[in-house]
């Protein structure tokens, strides 16, 4: 499970691509780990390696330039293509829903949020089949013949 040695900075479930920016029960994990059980880590690493992996790579690119475009145009178009390749260009930047860089890495983020909200949870168990009805004695007092005392 420790695998910081390696990824200085980053979340501490077992693959995880993002960075650890939360504590939790003494690790460093990433907003999607943070409060998950351990049997859910797995899972939740699957979908942002797998299905997510487009929306990962934004976030980290946009923390990794620390939100500032102005200084590197390129990550912003680098950005752009990645999304737009995805097939979702509702999570582009946008001048009336993201005021700020930041905002639209607030809003990326919330997309992994609520995509690995459900993702790993038990789910509760099948109904049990009806069991028949009890059939015959449901008390046992009369029917122990070798109790001291029914002789007399
Ligand atoms: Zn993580």
């Amino acid at each position: 499970m420790d695998n910081d040695a390696t990824r200085y900075g980053a979340c501490q479930a077992y693959g995880c691509p993002l960075f650890g920016s939360i504590g939790d029960a003494g690790r460093w994990v990433c907003f999607c780990h943070y409060g998950r059980p351990l049997a859910a880590y797995d899972d939740v690493t699957r979908e942002l390696r797998g299905p997510l992996a487009p929306v990962v790579e934004a976030v980290l690119l946009i923390r990794r330039c620390y939100a500032d475009f102005f200084s590197s145009p390129e990550t912003f178009r680098e950005i752009r293509a990645g999304l737009l390749a995805f097939g979702r260009p509702d999570l582009c930047y946008s001048d009336t829903t993201d005021r700020y860089a930041r905002c639209w890495l607030a809003r990326l983020e919330a997309v992994l949020i609520d995509a690995t909200a459900a993702v790993g949870f038990v789910h509760a168990p099948a109904p049990r089949a009806p069991l028949v009805p009890v059939i015959g004695p449901t008390h046992i007092a009369g029917f122990l013949p070798d109790q001291p005392g029914d002789d007399e």
